[in-house]
């Protein structure tokens, strides 16, 4: 809960704000993997530096075939004597240029499929043959600032300690820091929406066309309305979900609201975003504001840390494990059979009526 209220306030400058209180992906996940996962000596080369902010991280596990799918995963770990061999090629491998080290996902055993034969590893940003072919910027981030490392592994030599969980366990440990990263990406994006709403009515107070504000006009009220009921609901939401990942201590036992908080926000960037491009007209789409980049993010918070489409499948199985299919040929809101078996139960006849039961 408390992380919830702070992630809100950070979430409004969405950029600096994480960097500067240590709350940026993807640090924050990998230093939850190496909090739970990490030897005392990792902990203290890796973890410590991490949480003081001397040091940046990297995650890598998308690769260039895909990413939602660990099944498409090709980079191999192989064992030779005391240490593994990494070769492969990872894509969108965030802050790989500034980072010390980063966490690898590869595949151990490809016989037994992504849940068993993939591991992760903790692999220095110096080891040789880790090379950077190219750092791929996102919309509205000049080329030269990208820094999604498309990252090739040559025959990359780490010991058998900078294995992170057991061999086979890496879908597991990848897991771990998807709970909480999932969520605190939807506590962040209740701050930048209730910034681009703030925006919104600023704008809408002080620009005048056909004779009255744009507060005035039907539509954009509107626009203001939707955006401040749909914001109340998405935050109460993620301080529900908050709070219950609190009292359960087990991300697994709230995975919808987790999966459905991601959704929403998705859902509400996108919209109260969008609301607040339309009501700024063209210096809504500049530079000049941060609109156009807030409203990348709700493309991103799609698909990263797993596809609304998917989360709105686990929503969707784990709100079915609730029910059981009818008992018969009719639903049990059928009112002709409920009729009939409340008389039964009361021992009364059926009235001669014309409504056919
Ligand atoms: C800004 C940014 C930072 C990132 N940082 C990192 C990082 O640090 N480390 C890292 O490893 N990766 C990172 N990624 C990559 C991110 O993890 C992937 O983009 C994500 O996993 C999706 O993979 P993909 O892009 O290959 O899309 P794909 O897997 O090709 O999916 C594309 C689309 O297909 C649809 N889809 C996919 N699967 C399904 C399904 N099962 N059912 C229905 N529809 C589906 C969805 O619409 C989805 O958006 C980052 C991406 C961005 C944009």
């Amino acid at each position: 809960m408390k992380l919830a209220l702070l992630n809100e306030v950070l979430g409004r400058s969405p950029w600096w704000a994480p960097r500067i209180f240590g709350t940026q992906a993807p640090d924050t996940g990998n230093a939850e993997i190496l909090a739970h996962y990490g030897t005392e000596e990792q902990k203290a080369a890796y973890l410590q530096p991490l949480l003081e902010g001397e040091i940046v991280s990297s995650y890598s596990m998308t690769e260039p075939q895909g990413g939602s799918d660990p099944g498409v995963f090709k980079l191999r770990a192989e064992r030779d004597g005391d240490e593994w061999v990494i070769n492969g090629t990872k894509f969108f491998s965030s802050n790989a240029r500034y980072a010390k080290f980063l966490i690898v996902m590869a595949v151990t055993n490809p016989d037994v499929g992504p849940y068993n034969g993939i591991s992760m590893f903790v692999v220095p940003a110096d080891t040789p043959g880790l090379r950077i072919e190219r750092n791929i910027a996102v919309y509205g981030e000049p080329d030269e600032e990208g820094s999604h490392g498309l990252v090739q592994y040559e025959n990359v030599r780490v010991p058998a300690a900078a294995m992170l969980g057991g061999e086979g366990q890496g879908f597991q440990v990848a897991q771990t820091r998807l709970g909480g990263g999932r969520v605190h990406h939807a506590m962040r994006a209740v701050g930048i929406c209730a910034r681009a709403l703030d925006m919104m009515c600023e704008r809408a107070l002080s620009r005048h066309t056909k004779g009255s504000l744009l507060a005035d006009k039907e539509s954009v009220q509107g626009y203001i309305a939707d955006s401040w009921m749909e914001l109340q609901q998405f935050r109460l939401f993620v301080l529900q979900t908050a709070w219950k990942i609190d009292k359960y201590n087990d991300y697994a036992r709230v995975r919808e609201d987790i999966a459905a908080s991601k959704v929403i926000a998705q859902k509400l960037l996108h919209d109260v975003v969008g609301r607040s491009i339309q009501v700024h007209g063209a210096l809504g789409a500049s530079n000049e504001l941060n609109l156009c980049r807030w409203w990348m993010m709700s493309w991103i918070t799609g698909f990263s840390d797993g596809p609304s489409e998917v989360h709105k499948r686990t929503v969707a199985r784990q709100v079915l494990k609730q029910y059981q299919p009818a008992p018969g040929l009719w639903p049990t809101e059928h009112l002709p059979t409920r009729r009939a078996e409340a008389r039964r139960k009361l021992g009364v006849e059926a009235p001669a009526s014309s409504v056919p039961e």
